[in-house]
């Protein structure tokens, strides 16, 4: 009776939302000619509403170009959103000023997909893994370099890698050292974004393990972005399917990689090469046509130029997102006649 207690407990206090996303919305602004004249602007990111929950990891999947990273940026306010509200622990980011921020960016931080091109290659990685307490004002001397030391080991990086360069290091350590600065000032939160494209495949799942042993051990809470939808199912509790800057489709992962209820979901998912040679290939749904331009998305539902089961009121009313079963989100105007 105590464990169940327990169980439940843990359960609600994984369900309380540590960030919320209200109506998000992030456009850059197209502009042409000597005036520089703004005369459109690209729809990264269109009104997007999410809970994220402590504790959790919540992928999102997507082709390149749908508004995953720009979103990853949005919620940091590494760039602003244009209008809706980030709340992280009841407070809307949007509306504070960079210096009402700076002691919430040391609860939310971000690991790169290049660990190359974000390490500077004249750093050490000492100093590198340094620089954070520096800028936040933590620890100083002989603390400190015991800090460094302390992480060092953490993410499994040799203890000599104290005094190397990052030309010196693999693609995997490298990747170590950017999740060490991230972990460095204690975050809540961690967008990891395409956190292991970049590297070769039998490096990848060491770092995905590394990332998964840290958040138990922290009670990280990330949001993982990638492209590979393998990956993505490895790592997440949830996954989100992104499409053309909106959200198509949300839910525990276990039962989207079973059975996608969205058009989008169900084609992405089908593409996944399944190394059987008795499975039925033909099964697989192939996409019509390209994803179209951010700068002039559909009207209507945004998939309906490539959804093979779009009716007339897909192409002028925007579907809702509606639930369907335990936390299965999707937005579709024919949820319930094609599945
Ligand atoms: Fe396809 Fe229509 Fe559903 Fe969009 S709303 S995914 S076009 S069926």
């Amino acid at each position: 009776m105590a464990a169940e207690l327990l169980a439940q407990e843990s359960t609600q206090t994984q369900r309380e939302p540590l960030l919320r996303l209200e109506h998000v919305t992030k456009a850059f602004p197209i502009k042409k000619g000597f005036f520089n004249r703004e005369v459109g602007a690209i729809q990264a990111v269109s009104d997007i509403s999410l809970d994220i929950y402590r504790g959790e990891t919540l992928g999102i999947v997507g082709e390149s170009g749908c508004g995953k990273s720009t979103l990853g940026r949005c919620i940091l306010q590494l760039i602003r959103p244009t209008s809706g509200k980030v709340l992280f622990e009841g407070r809307d980011l949007t509306q504070l000023s960079p210096k009402a921020l700076r002691p919430i960016r040391r609860d939310m931080q971000i690991v790169f997909q290049n660990p190359y091109s974000s390490l500077d290659p004249r750093m050490s990685i000492g100093d590198t893994i340094r620089e954070p307490f520096i800028i936040h004002k933590i620890a100083k001397g002989k603390a400190l370099r015991e800090e460094v030391r302390t992480l060092i080991d953490l993410v499994g990086l040799p203890k000599a890698a104290y005094e190397r360069y990052p030309h010196e290091l693999s693609g995997g350590q490298r990747q170590r050292v950017g999740i060490a600065r991230a972990l460095a000032l204690k975050p809540k939160f961690i967008v990891a974004d395409e956190p292991v494209s970049a590297l070769d495949v039998s490096v990848q799942a060491q770092i995905l393990n590394l990332l998964m042993d840290l958040k138990s051990e922290f009670n990280l809470t990330y949001l993982f972005i990638a492209h590979n939808l393998s990956v993505v199912e490895y790592i997440s509790d949830r996954v989100a399917v992104m499409y053309l800057g909106k959200i198509a489709e949300v839910a525990p992962a276990s039962q989207l990689y079973e059975k996608p209820l969205h058009p989008y979901s169900k084609a992405l998912l089908s593409a996944i090469s399944i190394p059987d040679p008795d499975y039925d290939h033909s099964s697989r749904i192939l996409l019509e046509g390209d994803l179209p331009s951010p700068a002039n998305p559909p009207s209507g539902c945004r998939f309906h130029t490539r959804c093979p089961y779009k009716v007339e009121v897909c192409t002028s009313q925007i579907p809702e997102q509606a639930e369907y079963g335990h936390h299965h989100i999707a937005a579709c105007h024919r949820i319930s006649e094609i599945n």
